[in-house]
């Protein structure tokens, strides 16, 4: 396998700075699907760059980025089916994660107010914070999930990403459900939404948890014949947290009050996986410091603006 696809070596932890890290992963690239819409982008296929461990924070991050301009924003350009977002809409497999989330900021804050909900995606925990008597706007880089959203959910959505976006009035809390773990340099992203939020607002935080899911993709390749870990292919994933990375991320970005524990699973319709899941979760969150155990295969964070 041979490319010249660029790529730009990254020197620092996006979240402290450090400059020591430990090897942990190795990330390919097949983009072969872009070839028509995205030569340029289709052209790192072939290519793979190391996934790495900061040694003092535990973040874990890419060793090089891509140099080509937008990359992200190319890679999600994504022209999804008009029903394929509707069943995205009408599918209820996050909604034990929406309803914790709900339930969390409910718990946290003084009053139900405005909400953003950043990666709005089709607008289905836009609908369920309304229910809870939120009054819910979202955020959202596609513009086709955007515009859906807006019509499922009756709320305003705006067509966007965090550094575009300059809101009229302050937000009460400001939800990132499996947003940040495709975003490099989070602590850019966590300072501007912080920005967002009123004096004393909430931000609430899901993301993957980088060492459960490394230990059960590293199992399964060890179980499975042929099954190779993917973690972070084609940089889907590019900001790997920990427990401990997340809350050191929260409070360098200024949040206070800052809480992490095992967040609720996705839960597929009809499939065998539901009754493990629901048990790792329960067992997770149930357990001191479970968080940093293997059970809590991804991580609710919350945090305060002072
Ligand atoms: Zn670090």
């Amino acid at each position: 396998m041979t490319t010249t696809a660029p790529f730009v070596a990254v020197d620092a932890c996006w979240v402290c700075g450090g400059r020591s890290f430990s090897g942990v992963h190795e990330a390919t690239f097949d983009l072969s699907e872009y070839v028509r819409q995205d030569p340029e982008l289709a052209a790192y296929s072939g290519s793979s760059v190391i996934i790495q461990r900061c040694t003092a924070c535990d973040f874990t991050q890419p060793a090089a980025l891509p140099a080509l301009p937008r990359f992200f924003d190319r890679m999600y350009d994504q022209r999804w089916a008009d029903d394929w977002i509707a069943h995205e809409h009408e599918a209820g497999y996050k909604d034990l994660i929406f309803t914790d989330i709900l339930r969390g900021l409910g718990q946290r804050s003084a009053h139900r107010g405005r909400l953003l909900d950043i990666g709005a995606h089709a607008g289905r925990f836009l609908r369920l914070a309304r229910r809870a008597g939120w009054e819910g706007e979202g955020l959202e880089l596609n513009p086709k999930t955007a515009a859906f959203a807006a019509r499922a959910s009756g709320s305003v959505v705006h067509h966007g990403n965090v550094h575009t976006f300059n809101p009229d009035r302050c937000y009460d809390a400001v939800t990132l459900t499996d947003v940040l773990e495709h975003v490099p340099r989070p602590l850019e992203a966590l300072s501007r939404v912080r920005a967002f939020l009123c004096g004393g607002g909430w931000l609430a935080i899901k993301v993957p948890n980088g060492p459960a899911q490394r230990l059960k993709e590293s199992l399964r390749a060890r179980l499975s014949r042929g099954y190779r870990a993917t973690i972070a292919d084609n940089l889907v994933h590019v900001s790997h947290f920990s427990a401990t990375s997340l809350a050191c991320a929260l409070e360098r970005a200024g949040f206070q009050e800052v809480t992490v524990v095992a967040a609720a699973p996705e839960l597929p319709d009809g499939s065998g996986s539901r009754r493990p899941r629901l048990a790792a979760f329960r067992l997770a969150r149930a357990l001191p410091g479970g968080a940093r155990s293997p059970l809590a295969f991804n991580l609710q964070a919350y945090g305060q603006r002072n």
